[in-house]
C-alpha cells in the first residue's frame, strides 16, 4: 500500500518531496497509516484515581513558582492531549502565543507539527504534546538549567502517567535536556536513546519552528520521522 493522496499532500506541505517507490523501500511508516491508526487509538479508561491525580498535577503546575519565569508568564502551559497516548511529544517551552492560549505548539509551527503528525498517521487528539518549561522564558531566550531543574518534575510525572511507548523530541533544546547532554542535535539524530530509567524509547528531530526559517531540512525530518516509528512498531 503507498501514501494516499492526503499524506502525500501533507508531507508536500512540510516541503518534503514523496518519491514512492523510494519510501517503499524504506519501508513507509504512513504506507500503514490504518494499522497505525488501529494501534494509535486506545479506549481511555481514565478512572476517578487517574483523573484526579492528573487536576492535581495540573493545579500544582498552574501555582507554581519554583523558578523566576512564573513572573512574567500569563499562564501556565501544561501540555494537550490523550492521557493514555503512546506518543509523547515534547519541546521546549512556551512561547508568546502559546502563554496567551495555553497550549503548546499553537500558530505556524504547531500547524507544522500537526502535519508532521497526520504524516505519521496521527492526529494531534491521539498523542500528548508537552514542553521542558511549562512557562514562557522572556523574549523566547533558551532555558537556563536551573530552570529545566525545577520544572522536569512535572514532565516525569507525565511521563509516569502517560507511560508512552515512544517519545518524540523536537527541537534541540527538548533534545538535549532530555538526554543529559550537549550535543548538537545534528548529531543526535538518526539514533534511539532512551529516556532516563525508564526504557521509553526517544527519537529526536528538528524543531518546527526551526523548520520554518530552514526549510531544506524537512527531508530530513521525514527521515526521522520513519525512524521514529520503526521503533515505534518494535516498541507497540
Ligand atoms: S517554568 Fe516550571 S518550575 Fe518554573 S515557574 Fe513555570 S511551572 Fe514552575
Amino acid at each position: 500500500m503507498g501514501l494516499t493522496q492526503t499524506q502525500e499532500y501533507y508531507l508536500q506541505t512540510m516541503g518534503v518531496d514523496v518519491y514512492r517507490s523510494r519510501d517503499r523501500a524504506l519501508d513507509d511508516p504512513a504506507s500503514n497509516s490504518d494499522e497505525v491508526r488501529t494501534a494509535s487509538v486506545r479506549v481511555p479508561e481514565t478512572t476517578v484515581q487517574e483523573s484526579e491525580i492528573w487536576r492535581d498535577l495540573r493545579q500544582r503546575v498552574a501555582k507554581c513558582q519554583q523558578c523566576e519565569l512564573y513572573r512574567e508568564r500569563t499562564q501556565t502551559v501544561f501540555g494537550v492531549g490523550d492521557h493514555h497516548a503512546d506518543w509523547l511529544i515534547i519541546g521546549e517551552a512556551p512561547g508568546a502565543e502559546e502563554d496567551k492560549q495555553g497550549e503548546p505548539f499553537v500558530g505556524r509551527a504547531g500547524k507544522l507539527l500537526n502535519n508532521m503528525l497526520f504524516a505519521l498517521g496521527l492526529q494531534r487528539e491521539q498523542v500528548f504534546i508537552a514542553n521542558i518549561l511549562k512557562c514562557r522564558p522572556p523574549k523566547n531566550r533558551d532555558p537556563k538549567p536551573e530552570e529545566v531543574n525545577a520544572c522536569s518534575s512535572y514532565l516525569r510525572e507525565q511521563i509516569d502517567l502517560i507511560q508512552p511507548k515512544i517519545i518524540l523530541a523536537v527541537g534541540r533544546i527538548a533534545a538535549q535536556n532530555l538526554m543529559k547532554t550537549e550535543t548538537p542535535i545534528g548529531k543526535m539524530r538518526g539514533r534511539r536513546y532512551q529516556y532516563a530509567d525508564t526504557g521509553i524509547p526517544v527519537v529526536v528531530t528538528y524543531h518546527p519552528a526551526y523548520l520554518l526559517r530552514s526549510p531544506r531540512e524537512k527531508r530530513k525530518v521525514w527521515q526521522d520521522l520513519q525512524l521514529a516509528m520503526r521503533v515505534y512498531k518494535e516498541t507497540a
